[in-house]
């Protein structure tokens, strides 16, 4: 069998990663299979599902890679064909005129329910039946003459010729009345799976309220497409060993739908950004650079007053430790600008407490006292000092730190030392000095 998987979205603007999942999951296990991955924009509530909603989610699409193996099929321009079925199912007496509610529109078109019970064996959640007495019969073209979402669904997938339909566990319960039409309409039915939903860390359905939601918000935040695909691939699937970090083509190589769980999936933000800080690492360094170059323009410290040879050793030496491209200024801006921010919990903490600015100016003669400035040079010249002292290297290293960075953390303080170089690192403590030694005169 040929494999055929759909996305069926409705699109309202922004993608919920929940939906994007879906795709994610449609599109792998069609890769898996040889198959094909198709889109059908579900599009026929027109106050929603604006030019601008479809053209955001084939962009969501195109960014995740996502692409549909033919042409996306709109299911507003199938209304004709829904309601030929309609007539269709009207003319063998699978269904009915009634006047629905009195809405005095006249009648609807409703699908009349076997009165027996369906079952399906699912993919995912097993076999799963429903009886007969649970299931109504069914509006399937309104009193106004448009399609239903039911018919409209079950019409499509079968033009389509949809072999797999992989969708959210909210349309388990569609599912019993989508096979009571297959049936009548006389197609065999396709395979179904439904995906757990995925959930916040209470267990509810995941949302806005708990963070980022929607696919645009990650692309903003500077999420790479490769690390959001592979995380939400394991939102409710798992190879079955313990890798994380795979390819698109691990990931192809290893996805089957008995692997998806059926309990709900939980996100977790901060393994997502996990994530992103691998695959940053894992990326060729003139792109990871291109993007922090990007971000540093954005905060307005890209001034060129600095070598290609310093940006280069900033990224070497923050490359492992800036999980968001967007991030690298705050994390990294005190490098390009003498303006940087003071924390003011680490100045009161390392600076202003007992014997903090004292360290500092011993700080300043030791390492003034140096000519070649490297990552061991510094540290020796600290240890020396420290030793002198009668003091941990603790008490030298958090003051330097701050002084210099203004940040209670950071890379390794000597190889910061070192890029920073000997001119800029006595200045800014000299600096720091005059500045916290009597707070008095400031401004
Ligand atoms: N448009 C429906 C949704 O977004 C389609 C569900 C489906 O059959 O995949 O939930």
């Amino acid at each position: 069998m040929n494999v055929r998987t759909r996305f069926a979205p409705s699109p309202t603007g922004d993608v919920h990663i929940g939906n994007i999942r879906a795709a994610i999951f449609n599109w792998l296990y069609a890769r898996h299979t040889g198959g094909a991955f198709l889109l059908r924009v579900e599009d026929t509530d027109r106050a929603r599902s604006t030019d601008e909603a479809c053209r955001r989610l084939l962009e969501v699409m195109e960014w995740l890679g996502l692409t549909p193996d033919e042409e996306p099929l709109y299911q507003s321009t199938r209304q004709s064909a829904h309601l030929e079925a309609a007539e269709q199912l009207l003319q063998n007496g699978h269904a009915y005129r009634a006047d629905k509610g009195d809405t005095g529109q006249g009648e609807a078109v409703l699908f009349r329910m076997p009165g027996r019970d369906f079952s399906f064996h699912d993919d995912v959640k097993g076999d799963l039946r429903k009886a007969a007495a649970d299931m109504k019969d069914f509006v399937i073209a309104r009193a106004n003459g448009t399609p239903v979402f039911h018919l409209a669904n079950v019409v499509d997938d079968i033009a389509m010729g949809v072999t797999h339909v992989v969708r959210g566990d909210d349309h388990v319960e569609n599912t019993f009345r989508h096979l009571a039409l297959y049936e009548a309409l006389g197609a065999a039915p396709p395979r179904f799976a439904h995906l757990p939903m995925i959930v916040n860390a209470q267990g509810k359905p995941y949302s806005k309220r708990d963070g980022d939601a929607f696919v645009g918000e990650f692309r903003e935040k500077g999420y790479l497409p490769d690390a959001l695909f592979n995380y939400l691939a394991l939102l409710g699937w798992s190879p079955g060993d313990d890798r994380e970090v795979m390819s698109r083509d691990e990931l192809v190589a290893a996805f089957t739908l008995e692997r998806v769980q059926a309990s709900a999936a939980q996100v977790d933000l901060r393994k997502l950004e996990w994530m992103n800080g691998e695959y940053m690492r894992a990326l060729p360094e003139a792109e990871r650079e291109a993007l922090y170059r990007d971000a540093l323009e954005r905060a307005g410290l890209w001034s060129g007053a600095f070598s290609e040879e310093y940006f280069r050793d900033v990224c070497a030496l923050m490359q492992e430790r800036v999980k968001l491209a967007p991030l690298f200024p705050e994390q990294a801006g005190f490098f390009f600008t003498e303006d940087f921010a003071f924390d003011e919990k680490a100045v009161r903490k390392r600076l202003l407490k007992e014997g903090g600015l004292d360290a500092l100016r011993q700080m300043r003669d030791a390492l003034g006292a140096i000519d070649s400035f490297t990552p061991e040079t510094t540290e020796a010249a600290l240890r020396q000092r420290a030793e002198t002292l009668g003091l941990g290297a603790g008490a030298l290293v958090h003051p330097v730190r701050v002084a210099v960075s203004g940040l209670p953390g950071g890379p390794g303080l000597f190889e910061m030392l070192a890029v920073l170089g000997k001119e800029r690192v006595l200045a800014r403590i000299d600096r720091a000095l005059s500045r916290f030694a009597d707070p008095v005169t400031e401004g």
